[in-house]
């Protein structure tokens, strides 16, 4: 079905640019009262091209919002112990008020191990167990940067969620189960599916809310579609090259040209979900800042 798009289009670039912009702008008062500025450390183990990419950006964007950027490489041989040890020391930094570390690692080593040695108050990413924990109690912490973009623009375009019917596809801890406890703290009535989910298209055209986080291109066809429901596509996926291309297109979890048809307003594949992730790490490194140096939360964020 392929049809006009008549849904309007959710514009997380913009969204996401003019939450940095408010950022910045808080950061001179946080310097005032603190006597430093916010400061986020980024680790990168071994040299994967696209994570080398990702913390080039990240630093960048710290950088341009006024903040303290820390960058630590280690080499792709680094032990646990090496890590765990750096990851230690940004522990005990009182210049550093966020640490992320960029996944994945080398396979030799330990993930969770490596992110549960993180200071739960430092934990902008929102990874370890006791983030996780204070987000199912609803307990203040650190949320996943990507889920709270997804309800950041939920809730401009939808304000209130309380009763509406939300559907997360996929479970993963990055992604689907934050966002789950994410929709359900703001009172949607969340179902959560996953690979094993039975008759799934059935369920997506309950929901006023679809949440698309599988990494399965254009999987969430349109006539799975709700008339009117919000479509957030978490995905990003790269097609084959077509013919005389030498790059395939990023493409989303859901067909856009279909969903958008039906849809009341969806998130595109560039220009969506994916601008809001750094926006929302500014905003953790900006929160934790606050907290870790007694002051009240940033009001607005
Ligand atoms: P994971 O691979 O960790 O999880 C995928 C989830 O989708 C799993 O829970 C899996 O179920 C579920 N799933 C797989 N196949 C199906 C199916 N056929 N039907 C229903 N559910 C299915 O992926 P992530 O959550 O890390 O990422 C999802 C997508 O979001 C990827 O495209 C990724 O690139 C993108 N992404 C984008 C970000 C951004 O900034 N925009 C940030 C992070 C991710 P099960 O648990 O049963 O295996």
């Amino acid at each position: 079905m392929m049809a006009d798009t008549a849904a309007q289009l959710i514009d997380g670039k913009a969204f996401a640019a003019g939450l940095r912009a408010r950022i910045a702008d808080a950061v001179p008062a946080f310097v005032a009262a603190a006597g430093r500025p916010p400061g986020l450390a980024v680790v990168l183990v071994g040299d994967d091209p696209a994570s080398a990419v990702y913390v080039g950006s990240k630093g960048k964007a710290t950088v341009a919002a006024g903040m303290a950027s820390f960058e630590h490489r280690l080499p792709a041989t680094a032990s646990q112990a090496e890590v765990q040890a750096l990851l230690a020391r940004l522990n005990a930094d009182e210049a550093v008020d966020g640490i992320l570390l960029q996944l994945p690692l080398p396979g030799h080593l330990d993930e969770q191990a490596a992110v549960a040695t993180i200071d739960p108050d430092k934990d902008v990413d929102g990874l370890t167990p006791v983030s996780a924990g204070r987000l199912a109690l609803g307990i203040a912490g650190m949320v996943p940067c990507t889920p709270y973009g997804c309800l950041l623009l939920l809730q401009d375009r939808l304000g209130d969620l309380s009763g509406k019917d939300a559907i997360v596809v996929g479970r993963s801890i990055l992604v689907g189960k934050p966002m789950g406890q994410l929709l359900l703290g703001a009172n949607a009535t969340v179902t959560m599916a996953h690979s094993r989910t039975k008759d799934l298209p059935a369920l997506v055209r309950r929901a006023d809310i679809v949440v698309a986080a599988v990494g399965r291109a254009e999987m969430v066809k349109g006539d799975w579609i709700k008339p009117g429901a919000v479509v957030i596509d978490v995905g990003i996926n790269r097609l084959a090259p077509a013919e005389g291309e030498t790059k395939g297109r990023l493409v989303g979890d859901v067909d856009y040209a279909e969903a958008a048809a039906v849809a009341d307003a969806i998130t595109p594949v560039p220009g969506g979900v994916g601008p809001m992730t750094i926006a929302c790490l500014l905003r953790n490194t900006l929160v934790a800042a606050h907290r870790r140096a007694g002051l009240a939360d940033p009001e607005g964020f």
